[in-house]
């Protein structure tokens, strides 16, 4: 398997190599075609298993869209033009929680390499950081928003900062640790927000070290019932 035929999008698989990535890791080989056709996944996966890849590089390449039927790169970007405000502020498409800022750094480096020239736009919010400078690079708007669940749950209730509303894919990463961590309000409060504003298109993304009985029960309130587990 390699990632010429995995039917991904010109600009996405251009990135890919760039990033020096020839052959899928065994994790990328399950969940990016699961994720093409639209099914929600929860996978196991550990760090260094290239799961970040796994779950970014499909979604990006959905989200651009058909190559073919546009002449020149033109995906669905999130303008966030609030008329209420005449001001930009945040509608990402897709969401990505995750337990540490490391992690929301490490992530968001990733997805800004693979986002190159695809007009999409990542953006990253985590505790510990600069409130005023996440809120500005948030009212640039952005397509991408990878996060810590306290710093997003505090931003989330500012719709002229952030509105959920247009997600396709919500991913939790290290899903294990966020239930360990007691973020489990905080998860369920994201994960329904999204659920409240989901239509056929959204997808949910699950990965975890560990697959035990909370998981379980996590993934049975939120994924879809044909959720492909890997
Ligand atoms: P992760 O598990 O997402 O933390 O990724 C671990 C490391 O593997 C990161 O430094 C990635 O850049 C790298 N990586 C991800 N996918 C591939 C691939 N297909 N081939 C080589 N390296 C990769």
């Amino acid at each position: 398997r390699n990632f010429n035929d995995a039917g991904l999008h010109p600009i996405v698989l251009e990135n890919v190599k760039k990033c020096g990535y020839e052959t899928p890791t065994p994790i990328q080989a399950y969940t990016i075609p699961a994720v093409l056709k639209g099914r929600d996944v929860i996978a196991t996966a550990q760090t260094g298993s290239g799961k970040t890849a796994a779950f970014m590089i499909p979604v990006l390449s959905k989200l651009m869209g058909k190559a073919k039927k546009l002449a020149a790169p033109r995906p669905n970007v999130a303008k966030g033009w609030d008329p209420a405000t005449d001001r930009v502020r945040a509608e990402p498409l897709v969401l990505v929680v995750c337990p540490t800022r490391e992690l929301c750094c490490q992530i968001f480096d990733e997805a800004r390499r693979l986002c190159y020239r695809s007009m999409l736009r990542p953006a990253c919010i985590y505790g510990g950081g600069p409130v005023r400078d996440q809120k500005e690079e948030l009212m640039k708007g952005c397509d991408i928003l990878i996060a810590t669940p306290g710093r997003l749950k505090d931003f989330m209730t500012d719709p002229r900062l952030l509105v959920l509303s247009r997600l396709r894919f919500t991913i939790i990463d290290e899903a294990d640790e966020m239930l360990h961590d007691d973020w489990e309000e905080e998860m369920t409060t994201i994960m329904s927000g999204a659920d409240a504003n989901m239509d056929a298109q959204h997808q949910y993304l699950l990965f975890s070290a560990t697959f035990d009985k909370n998981m379980r029960r996590v993934a049975k309130k939120f994924l879809s019932q044909d959720h492909v587990r890997i």
